[in-house]
């Protein structure tokens, strides 16, 4: 069997990770023109975490990942008002819990990847022909390639899905929030910051900063807003927008680096009522974005790449193995895109009487035996997606 992915993402990486174990022959072909350098933080846990164990990368993932202490939330002098412990956070995970940024557990998925595994770089798909049995690739620069099977790891805003199943707006749900992410140094910072998570704790907007090795910052932004368009100079956007927070905001705005190298997007999900066509497969953000106030999308892309790399080894056919994968997978991430739009009021409060009430909250649930609700109320159901179907208890008899 011949597996054409689209995108070299976290998920694609994955599944070309899995599926070459498996000694499938793979192809993975990716629109940028080399490795994705900027990035956000990524809390790593849940079915993704499991499923690296069992493609045994974890410890390449745990050497790669940061210590993250606490979550705090400051006000406008930098005083902490309320935090999430961190560690007690991971407690309830079981201690299967890092911190990880986004381009070093795709480095991690990517130099992992055994030779014969061919990555292609500036190799954007803009074609996709259904053959029957096969399936036609048509690459940016015209050239083709022929598979049994493409699967579009291409992201939320996925070229695959358009091309086979239709355009975006059919599938993409609006959470009413944009989000954006940006490195940067600044010695200061990066001194009050230490071993934290520290975010303002602000109304309709809020920016937070983890601290990296070699003296960086990233930063993370969310705002809400119910309209959807996309701001084309995100740095001017995000100046506008968050140039009236305080404490070391002003600083990082000043310091944010041209808007190529500034992640900006939309929260949404993404809803399709069935995953696959003929021999085209989507499977992460690109069919089931959950978004990041379920803060687990890489972790479903992961454990989702895993589940259906093992279907298409173990199935009869690839049709039995794409009907498979989706049955397993799909009410996980239901529960998850459900959980997440939940939490939304909570995850940035919209008025002031909301930000005292997840104040108080917050203190609340640092009392001994409360981090196991907390947890479960903002992470939802643990699942035990990959590690079920290594048992082999969720294999239906071929
Ligand atoms: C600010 C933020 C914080 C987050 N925090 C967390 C978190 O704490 N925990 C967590 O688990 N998840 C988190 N997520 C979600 C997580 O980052 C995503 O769910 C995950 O990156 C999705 O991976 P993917 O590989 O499916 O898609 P992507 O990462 O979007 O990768 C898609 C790839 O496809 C490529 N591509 C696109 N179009 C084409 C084409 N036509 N041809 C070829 N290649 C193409 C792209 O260049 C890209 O490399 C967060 C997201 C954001 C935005």
């Amino acid at each position: 069997m011949k597996v054409a992915i689209c995108g070299a993402g976290i998920t694609g990486l994955a599944l070309a990770h899995r599926l070459a174990a498996l000694d499938v022959e793979v192809v993975v072909l990716e629109r940028a023109a080399g490795p994705r350098q900027q990035g956000y933080m990524i809390d790593f846990f849940g079915p993704g975490f499991d499923a690296v164990e069992e493609m045994g990368l974890l410890p390449q993932v745990e050497e790669a990942a940061y210590q993250v202490d606490e979550a705090s939330l400051l006000d406008e002098h930098g005083r902490r008002r309320a935090a999430i412990d961190y560690v007690q956070f991971a407690k309830s995970v079981r201690g299967r819990l890092c911190s990880i940024m986004r381009p070093d557990l795709e480095r991690v998925l990517r130099t992992g990847l055994p030779s014969t595994v061919d990555v292609r770089f500036g190799a954007g798909v803009t074609g996709v022909e259904d053959l029957g049995d096969r399936v036609r690739v048509t690459l940016a620069d015209g050239e083709t390639l022929e598979a049994d099977l493409l699967v579009g790891a291409d992201g939320i805003h996925s070229t695959v899905r358009r091309l086979v199943f239709g355009e975006e707006s059919r599938f993409l749900r609006h959470l009413g929030f944009h989000t954006a992410a940006f490195v940067f140094e600044d010695e200061e910072i990066r001194a009050q910051v230490g071993e934290r998570f520290c975010l303002t704790d602000t109304v309709g907007m809020q920016m937070g900063f983890y601290g990296l090795r070699d003296g960086k910052l990233a930063a993370f932004a969310v705002h809400r807003t119910t309209d959807p368009a996309l701001p084309d100079d995100t740095r001017a956007a995000l100046r506008a927008t968050y140039g009236s927070l305080g404490w070391a905001v002003p600083k990082a705005l000043d310091l944010c680096p041209p808007p190529g190298e500034v992640y900006y997007d939309q929260v949404a999900q993404i809803e399709m009522s069935s995953w696959s066509r003929g021999r085209v497969v989507l499977v992460g953000d690109s069919c089931y974005a959950v978004s990041l106030l379920a803060g687990q999308g890489a972790s479903l892309g992961i454990a989702g790449a895993f589940v259906l790399a093992e279907q298409l080894t173990r199935a009869p056919s690839i049709e039995t193995a794409l009907a498979e994968y989706e049955r397993l997978v799909r009410p996980v991430v239901t529960e998850k895109q459900q959980v997440a739009r939940r939490g939304a009021r909570w995850f940035l409060p919209a008025n002031r009487f909301l930000l005292l009430a997840r104040r108080a909250f917050l203190h609340v649930a640092r009392l001994p035996g409360l981090e196991r609700p907390l947890a479960a109320a903002v992470t939802g159901k643990s699942t035990a997606l990959v590690t079920n179907l290594k048992r082999g208890a969720e294999i239906r008899s071929r």
